[in-house]
This record gives C-alpha cells, sequence and structure tokens, in this order.
C-alpha cells in the first residue's frame, strides 16, 4: 500500500513518523475512518466535519484544507488502485521537545492509511456477540465525547475485556450506569417496533452511520427515541444492532451470554440494513443491480 505522510505518498516501510512526535508520545491526535463503496466516499462531508472540529477542540490546526483533504482521500484509492477500502486519516500534534505544551510542536502529522474492505457479510448475517464491559465511558464533562482522538485507552481496555469472555465488542456504561457505546461503535435497540439509542447527553460519540440510521429510520415513520438505556433494556430488547462507518447496521445475537430476541438478526434490523445500502448505493452512484460488490474490484 502507499501511504500519505505530510506531503508525499511512501511506502509501508518508509511510512515511520519521529519518536518526538505528541501523536506517539502523549496520544496527542484526532483520527477519522472513512469507506469507500466503488471508488466513492461515503460521508465524505460528514467525516471532514468532524476531523475539522475534532482538531479545533484541541487546537491542532489541520495542515491541508478540508477541501484539499477530500482530494488526497481519492489520490490514495487511486494510487492504491482501491475501489472498496476502508481510509484512515490521523492527524498528531506534531513532532516536538518532550513536554505537554502545545507549542513546542510546530507542524502536525498527517498519515492516510487505506485498506481493501469488501465489510463483513459474515458476521452480518450471524451477527455480533457483545458484552458489558467494566470500564466507564469517560464522563462528558471529563472530555468532550465528539472529539475522535487517538487517546483511545478506555476503548482499548473495554476491547481486552471483551476478548477475554469471547465478544466481539465491548459495551460501556457511563458512570451512572446507562449504556453509553460500544468500543468502536454505537448502539441501537428495537423494543416493540420502535428505536432506542442512548442520548446525546449519556457521553457518546455521535457516530455519522448512527446519525444517519435515525435520519432513515424517522422517514420511514420507524419512531426514534433517544435516551437513557440500561442494562436490563438491552437483556429484553427483541432485537439490537450497532452502527459504525466499517459494520453499517450490524446486529447483535448475544449480549452478555444471553440471545437477543430470537438470537438472528430480526425484520426491523434487517430493514434497515437494506434502507442503509440503497442509501449507499444512491450516494455512491452504485448502478449495478447486484448492489454492492462482495468481490474485491479495481480500476
Ligand atoms: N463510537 C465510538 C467510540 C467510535 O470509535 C466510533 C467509530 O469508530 C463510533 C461510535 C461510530 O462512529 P461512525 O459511525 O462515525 O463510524
Amino acid at each position: 500500500m502507499r501511504i500519505y505522510l505530510n506531503n508525499r505518498f511512501v511506502s509501508e516501510k518508509q511510512a515511520t513518523v519521529s519518536v518526538f512526535d505528541h501523536g506517539f508520545l502523549y496520544g496527542d491526535g484526532v483520527f477519522e475512518t472513512l469507506r469507500a463503496y466503488e471508488g466513492r466516499f461515503f460521508l465524505l462531508n460528514e467525516h471532514l466535519s468532524r476531523l475539522r472540529d475534532s482538531a479545533k477542540e484541541l487546537g491542532i490546526s489541520l495542515p491541508v484544507k478540508p477541501s484539499d483533504l477530500g482530494r488526497l482521500l481519492y489520490q490514495t484509492l487511486i494510487r492504491n488502485r482501491l475501489r472498496n477500502a476502508l481510509v484512515r486519516i490521523s492527524v498528531s500534534r506534531g513532532p516536538g521537545p518532550i513536554g505537554l505544551d502545545p507549542a513546542l510542536c510546530r507542524e502536525p502529522t498527517l498519515v492516510i492509511i487505506p485498506r481493501m474492505f469488501n465489510g463483513s457479510p459474515a458476521a452480518r448475517r450471524r451477527g455480533l456477540r457483545v458484552a458489558i464491559v467494566s470500564v466507564r465511558r469517560i464522563s462528558h464533562d471529563m472530555l468532550n465525547p465528539q472529539i475522535k482522538s487517538t487517546n483511545f485507552l478506555n476503548n482499548i481496555m473495554a476491547k481486552i475485556q471483551a476478548k477475554r469472555v469471547r465478544a466481539d465488542e465491548g459495551l460501556m456504561l457511563n458512570r451512572d450506569g446507562c449504556l453509553s457505546e460500544g468500543s468502536i461503535s454505537n448502539i441501537f435497540l428495537v423494543k416493540n417496533g420502535r428505536l432506542y439509542t442512548p442520548a446525546a447527553g449519556v457521553g457518546i460519540l455521535l457516530g455519522t452511520t448512527r446519525q444517519l440510521v435515525i435520519a432513515l429510520a424517522q422517514k420511514r415513520r420507524i419512531p426514534v427515541i433517544e435516551t437513557r438505556l440500561y442494562p436490563r433494556d438491552l437483556y429484553g430488547a427483541d432485537e439490537c444492532f450497532l452502527t459504525n462507518t466499517s459494520m453499517e447496521v450490524m446486529p447483535v445475537s448475544m449480549a452478555d451470554g444471553k440471545k437477543i430476541g430470537t438470537g438472528k438478526p430480526g425484520p426491523v434490523t434487517r430493514r434497515l440494513q437494506g434502507i442503509y445500502a440503497d442509501r449507499v448505493r444512491n450516494d455512491c452512484r452504485i448502478v449495478s443491480r447486484r448492489g454492492l460488490s462482495p468481490e474485491p474490484s479495481r480500476f
């Protein structure tokens, strides 16, 4: 793969950053993960705005304008002959002497890493297993949850705990014991035909996929309730699914070893998967009747 590093494309071997980079020393940086379908980025503006807002909150100035960043993302696909991909942009504070003062770093580091990605069809059919972990979501009065920062330690702790119990995703509660989000995903429950999801005030990242799923559901008159949810709501749900850029609408089959509903992807989840896929097809102008290609395709 060719990686974009600061101002040029380099090989994976050459794609290294300084040990003085404050991204490495302190986790001082921001990132976004985008998905490209058949050569087009989905929700590009939403991801670029969130990157800009996250960087602004931390006082990191993006080294290129968002419109140029869009161009660089497309160049990354073209250089790597990729059409279906996950592409991560990271912007760190950059190299500087040891010390927390951001003024020590003059130039932010910009990295764009692509990889071929065609979704996870097997997991979408089977559903994921989730586990509620003991690590809590950092509360929104400690750190603005909308900052998508490279400082991901409690999410990593959640992942470690989930793996210990053979779960695919760890769900974090907030400090009041409400369900907040997964280590890399937002959560939705279905009960009596209604969608429930943790409200912003619970302290969650308002995922681009979450926001779109809410809008798509409301357009189809599926009621969406953003509220406080507890583990008992999860165990008693008819259906549950997770959302994020790579998972899209991902069914959950088991939570803490208990089946959710029938233990199979439910009708509301499947309907939303279809509505979401239609939106991807439309926005990414995919014309094939078979829809999203499961095979790696190239330019
Ligand atoms: N919540 C967390 C903690 C995440 O890391 C992510 C994505 O990685 C999400 C939610 C979902 O965000 P999006 O739908 O924008 O991918």
